[in-house]
């Protein structure tokens, strides 16, 4: 479903992304663990076309999404991302951000974008906050919000940036529920993470990044039972 081929990043002098290889299968469930600054955020920005890289291919079914005229908004609703941060928009209620979205640009009616809104709130356990102003919610509680409404735009692939390291402990595990539910029900998805217990449970893949490249990756026992690489092993040393 994604390729990336040699992909390259800098910013200033530093080579944030360094001829990344990277590919994701339909259905598949990543999870990309690295130090602080080793490009995570970065390569899944690359992959919304929220940053612009270098040089390389991003290959979205077959086609280079970094060449000619593809329609960001449309890519974005195939390619869904959930921030560290919500970005929930802050004088609109939980509803509405969840049908804006659909109504401006798959531009479904308000009928069907109020069901498609409501099912999806309901499944993240929102449903009853739906008339809310997002300023009104708890940080666990906008994370919900902000994982259906990205569900509302039926995407492919759902990107999460370090969707529970803004939040209170005593959140974590719902929303991480929550996520594990989406990858039992076949949800391709991509989480830059640091919760470790998550990506041994749930991810098919580990990907462990350092200073800009994919150092080593794996399933779940390969990086966390049998580490080859040194800098994984120290990496982990400090996490388990
Ligand atoms: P963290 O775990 O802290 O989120 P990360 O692995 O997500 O780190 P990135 O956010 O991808 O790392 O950043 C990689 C490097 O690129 C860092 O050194 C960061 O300071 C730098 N960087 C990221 N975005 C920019 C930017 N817009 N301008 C300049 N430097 C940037
Ligand atoms: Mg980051």
């Amino acid at each position: 479903m994604i390729e990336i081929h040699r992909l390259k990043k800098h910013f200033g002098n530093l080579e944030v992304l360094n001829n990344i290889e990277f590919h994701v299968k339909k259905g598949e469930v990543i999870t990309i663990i690295g130090s602080s600054g080793s490009g995570k955020s970065t390569l899944l920005r690359c992959i919304n076309l929220l940053e612009n890289p270098d040089s390389g291919e991003i290959l979205y079914h077959g086609k280079d999404i970094l060449k000619g005229n593809i329609n960001i908004n449309h890519h974005r609703t195939k390619v869904g991302m959930v921030f560290q941060s919500f970005n929930l928009f802050q004088n609109k209620t939980v509803l509405e951000n969840c049908m804006i979205g659909q109504t401006k640009i798959l531009k479904r009616s308000k009928e069907e974008a109020k069901e498609k809104a409501m099912f999806y709130l309901k499944k993240v356990g929102m449903e009853q906050f739906a008339n809310c102003s997002s300023t009104q919610l708890s940080g666990g509680q906008k994370q919900r919000v902000a994982i259906a409404r990205a569900l509302c735009m039926d995407p492919e692939v759902l990107l999460f940036d370090e969707p529970t390291s803004a939040l209170d402990p005593e959140m974590v595990g719902g929303i991480l529920d929550v996520m594990k539910q989406l990858a039992d029900e076949g949800l391709t998805m991509i989480v830059v993470t640091h919760e470790m217990g998550f990506a041994k449970e749930v991810s098919d893949r580990v990907v462990f990044m350092d200073k800009g490249v994919i150092a080593e990756e794996g399933t779940p026992e390969q990086i966390f039972i049998n580490p080859t690489q040194e800098r994984t092993k120290e990496f982990l040393h400090r996490y388990l």
